[in-house]
């Protein structure tokens, strides 16, 4: 066996493992190559090995839809093609050649040939859509020959040499490596295109004549000749096998890399090919190509939306190239067309139950289909669809649910810009509105400059004609994108919505200047760095800064809108009831105020899962009382100053009772380090010797005594408590005096509070702290006749605790994972200091995900899983929650569903991402 069958071999073994058995079945027959048409090989199942494009072109052809014939590499061959120096399996050209002559008989033309010839397309398509991310290469097979054939057959020759002069175009851009040399630079064809229009007095392409496109097509060949040193192929196997290897090699560009990065798509995937027989949107004024939205992308509106060319080829319109016509215009331009594809409309919505993101073509009046995916859409627009999709029988609830990104009804709850400030804001332009929201910042004209403002900490917004895939970095980087060219499926338009971000494009009165960076909008200029304002809801855009405010929902349930005044919040609370419905977890929230657990119960907060204290000291004069108590020589002078934190400490706890109605409130005993409350600062350190009227160097040399080289892992935590007794039995006092105060009276309030010690290790800590909160609640409970129920837990954050869980569960009424803490000492990691590292870590895939945003669950993870199950061995009925920030991402949620915690608990505004998150955990793990 060669070295290159065995690598051969290596991989269908791994294939073998990882698909299905049928199609394993069919890529034996079908040797790396699946056709679609007349004879269909594969199905939308079979993204893994067809990808996406792919996929679906097999799909719609087997259900009727017009799709020109063609096959697809499948994505096994690229795996090959990188593990083998870029070579191909040796059956692969036999299988092509074959799947060609297939497309040859059934459409009767020839490949090369120059009578009839065929044409092809070739397209990437990876398993998920990366759109734009790699190359496509259109009307493949024309040579000096073909093309006169392509001009007698079609009788159109001004159609067959502008075929020619868009393939050597790509051809020479994407195959041959004849582009633009920085950012800079135009675009060397492009600007051979515009000199010949400049000196013609021509504004569309569609205007050129045959003789120009002629002297284009000389002028191309001679830019490549001189470019690379070698001349543009005629043999069209050349081109072929130039072009399919031009897209494997896409696979692994810079942008696709990037791209990849960003969704997280493991670079073994690969990308297919697909190889398709071409039809023609540029044979004249009867034809089209165009991109259309089953449903509008970014807000949801069941509308037909797209645009398309007269007389133009597919990348014209995605390009943004020349601004493209609203789809609706094609009733009165081609109203036959026009109902073919409001039927093709609904047959995809139908049979794909979904919002579609399709292709198509019009070759002299007769529609095409090129493409078929569901469609990137804004979050507030899948929230919509979903909505809607479900009202019509389309989905039912629970499809519904899970169709839903939990990140995204963030978007319903985002900022928009103050009704107020917008109404008195100079608008100074407006383009079509592509991505919803609000976004202000300063203009940048450059990717670059975007990035290297937003590093300085500035808010930019990107200004450009339009943008390409080179631009994706500096778009991340900004709050808004502005384009003056391209229309909603520009490439603007596009990453808008995938990345959430406010996006208006086509401004066509916007005027930039690159060289003399300014925008221009009517008489207003602006330069770099000056503010702009753009509402991607509306279209319109603003000069200067623009004050935001809180969006519909936040309105309605704080009670400044009506309920029925808002379709926003009628989506929202659609979404929130169904999620509640099918969730068994319960959510809470980590609240400190009224105020923050006033706006959690509004977003649908159960409880509060952790009450820092501590936080509650910094106020105005408690933090000087705080220092006192901390600077305290002995325990008499530590109590003087506990007594007059009590009263501070219990209005506080009187109010979150108040605020949460009688839900469960978690209530963590003091947790930092005491240092962290004392001034670092000498002039303040005098001052506050001063105020407790102590010498200034007992000051210091307390602050010396307490040193730690290591606070997080020394004095903290129930570690206070049990050296200082006093302060939990002060915080307990406060506590239970606190619940007792308001579990009586007229608007007595049923408490339920639960007291949490933090940092336990071994089952003694517990109990020692337990032994002070049981005395202290049953004499308060004495003194006011009051029964107040309450439980006692602890934090699992130490990996001891979680290891002799079934020990500390004797002890403890509740356990509640400490998320942050237990990635700390688990990892041996602070939070704080990964900065040095933490990007190589990442880009060497060590780290897949930030350990502290979502939960690391194979390491981390067994030590909860191990916590519950021996906590439960001792307690069947122990109460588990989670209060790390982990409690608001969507996939440590799914961890917590199933290794069964009772509740999570998040920041308030994370509130309604973790309800829909658990809905679609238990809807995922059923
Ligand atoms: P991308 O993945 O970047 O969208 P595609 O492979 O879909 O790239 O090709 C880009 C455009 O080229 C499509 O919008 C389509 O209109 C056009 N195109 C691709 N194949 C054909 C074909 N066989 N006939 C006509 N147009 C085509
Ligand atoms: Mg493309
Ligand atoms: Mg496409």
């Amino acid at each position: 066996m060669s070295e290159n069958t065995k690598a051969v071999a290596k991989k269908q073994v791994k294939t073998k493992a990882s698909t299905k058995k049928t199609t394993v079945k069919k890529r034996v027959a079908a040797n790396y190559v699946y056709a679609f048409g007349k004879k269909t090989d594969g199905n939308a199942t079979m993204r893994d090995l067809l990808g996406g494009k792919g996929a679906n072109l097999a799909e719609m052809a087997s259900i009727g839809l017009p799709v020109p014939p063609g096959f697809t590499i499948s994505t096994e061959v690229c795996g090959y093609y990188y593990d083998n120096g870029r070579t191909y399996p040796a059956s692969l050209s036999k299988s092509v050649l074959q799947a060609i002559k297939q497309i040859e008989s059934q459409l009767g033309k020839s490949f090369g040939g120059r009578s009839n010839p065929l044409l092809v397309s070739v397209r990437s398509g990876a398993r998920d859509s990366m759109p734009g991310m790699m190359d496509t290469i259109l009307n493949l097979g024309l040579n000096d020959v073909t093309v006169e054939g392509l001009a007698e057959i079609s009788g159109n020759p001004r159609f067959a040499w502008d075929c020619y002069r868009r393939f050597i175009q790509m051809y020479g851009d994407v195959v041959m490596g004849v582009q633009a040399r920085s950012e800079e630079e135009e675009d060397p064809f492009h600007e051979i295109l515009e000199k010949m229009k400049r000196k013609l007095k021509i504004e569309a392409d569609s205007d050129l004549s045959t003789d120009n496109l002629k002297t284009l097509v000389h002028q191309y060949k001679a830019l490549i000749r001189k470019r690379t040193r070698s001349a543009f192929p005629q043999d069209v196997f050349e081109q072929l096998w130039g072009a399919t290897s031009a897209v494997f090699s896409s696979w692994r560009n810079d942008r696709a890399i990037l791209y990849r990065q960003q969704y997280a798509i493991p670079a073994e995937w690969g990308t297919a090919v697909n190889i398709q027989a071409m039809v023609f949107g540029n044979a004249g004024d009867d034809s089209a190509t165009g991109v259309a939205f089953t449903r509008d992308p970014a807000n949801g509106e069941k509308v037909f939306y797209g645009e398309y060319l007269i007389n133009a080829q597919g990348e014209d319109v995605v390009a943004g190239v020349r601004t493209p016509n609203a789809i609706a215009q094609l009733a009165d331009e081609l109203p036959q067309s026009y109902r073919d594809l409001e039927k093709v409309r609904n047959k995809l919505e139908k049979h794909f139950k979904d919002m579609q993101d399709f292709e198509f073509t019009i070759e002299r009046g007769r529609l095409f289909i090129l493409q078929t995916r569901n469609g990137k859409r804004t979050g507030l627009a899948a929230v919509r669809i979903a909505v809607e999709m479900q009202r019509e029988r389309l989905m039912n609830q629970e499809t519904a649910l899970l169709k839903i990104p939990a990140e995204s009804i963030d978007s319903l709850l985002v900022p928009v810009f103050d009704p107020k400030a917008l109404k008195a804001a100079p608008v100074i332009g407006k383009g079509l509105p592509a991505g919803p929201g609000a976004a202000t910042g300063r203009i940048a004209f450059t990717a670059a400059t975007a990035e290297a403002e937003t590093r300085k900490g500035n808010k930019v917004v990107l200004c450009r004609n339009e943008t390409s895939p080179d631009d994706l970095k500096g778009m991340l980087h900004s709050q808004g994108i502005l384009t003056s060219r391209g229309g909603v499926s520009s490439h603007a338009a596009l990453v808008a919505r995938q990345l959430g971000k406010v996006c208006i494009c086509g401004a066509s009165e916007v005027v930039i200047n690159y060289e003399k960076k300014t925008l221009t909008a009517g008489k207003v200029v602006l330069k770099e760095g000056d503010y702009i304002s753009i509402d991607g809801s509306t279209g319109l855009i603003y000069k200067g800064m623009i004050e935001s405010a809180d969006s519909e929902v936040k309105r309605v349930l704080e009670g400044g809108l009506k309920a029925n005044k808002s379709y926003t919040y009628e989506l929202f609370q659609t979404v929130m009831s169904w999620a509640d419905k099918y969730r068994t977890l319960n959510v809470r929230t980590n609240a400190d105020t009224p105020a923050m657990a006033k706006q959690a119960v509004a977003f649908g907060a159960e409880g509060i899962g952790l009450c820092r204290t501590e936080h509650m000291f910094f106020d105005g004069e408690r933090i000087d009382i705080m220092r006192q108590m901390i600077l305290a020589a002995d325990e008499v002078q530590r109590r003087s100053a506990l007594k007059k934190l009590l009263p501070f400490q219990k209005k506080d706890f009187v109010g979150l009772f108040k605020a949460m109605e009688g839900r469960p409130v978690t209530i963590r005993l003091l947790d930092p380090p005491l240092h962290e409350f004392l001034p670092h600062d000498d002039v303040v350190r005098r001052q506050l010797a001063e105020k407790l009227g102590v010498p200034f160097d007992f000051v210091i040399d307390r602050i010396k005594a307490l040193h730690e080289e290591n606070p997080m892992l020394g004095c903290r935590g129930c570690r206070l408590g049990i050296i200082y007794p006093e302060i939990t039995e002060m915080q307990a006092r406060a506590l239970f005096e606190a619940a007792a105060q308001v579990s009586k009276g007229k608007k007595a309030i049923k408490i339920k509070a639960e007291i949490m010690i933090p940092l336990v290790g071994f089952r003694a800590e517990l109990a020692d702290q337990l032994e002070i909160v049981h005395r202290v609640a049953a004499e308060v409970m004495k003194k006011h006749k009051v029964k107040i129920d309450y439980l006692v837990g602890t934090m699992i954050e130490v990996p001891r605790a979680a290891i002799t869980a079934d020990e500390i569960a004797h002890e403890a009424d509740f356990f509640s994972f400490g998320t942050n803490d237990l990635t700390q000492t688990t990892l041996g990691l602070s939070r704080d200091d990964m900065g040095l590292f933490y990007d190589q870590y990442q880009s060497k895939e060590i780290y897949n995900q930030n350990p502290f945003a979502s939960l690391d669950q194979t390491g981390v993870g067994k030590l909860v899983e191990l916590a519950v199950e021996r906590g439960r061995q001792t307690k069947p009925n122990i109460k588990l929650g989670i209060c790390g920030e982990h409690a608001g991402d969507p996939n440590s949620i799914d961890f917590c569903h199933r290794t069964g915690l009772n509740y999570v608990s998040c920041s308030p505004p994370r509130v309604p991402i973790a309800r829909l998150a658990a809905a679609q955990a238990r809807l995922r793990n059923k």
